[in-house]
């Protein structure tokens, strides 16, 4: 068990594009589906809110956060991505620079 990773990939993260218009600077990520398929044991798990931590058969990968966030973990070269999201512009927040 010496390739157990965590990744989290956040939402609403900041990511300035810089040239384009101001409006068009900043984007969320939007989640519809966060799921994985383990290349273990054939699995597909599907973690469906904030909570719902999810792990395969034979446990060696997870995914968690639902639609508020991309997180899961194990042996990742085990684990092939099958989430659907999208990054979308959105215009800048009032506290931001
Ligand atoms: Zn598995």
């Amino acid at each position: 068990m010496s390739d157990l990773k965590v990744e989290i990939i956040k939402v609403g993260k900041l990511e300035p594009h810089p040239g384009a218009d101001q409006k068009k600077q900043y984007t969320r990520t939007i989640i519809r589906r966060n799921s994985a398929i383990c290349l273990k044991c054939n699995e597909e798990i599907e973690s469906k809110h904030r909570h719902d931590f999810v792990s395969c058969g034979c446990g060696s990968i997870f995914v968690d956060g639902g639609r508020d966030y991309l997180r899961r973990g194990g042996e990742l070269a085990k684990l092939k991505d099958t989430s659907i999201a999208r990054e979308e512009p959105r215009e800048k927040y009032e506290w931001e620079d």
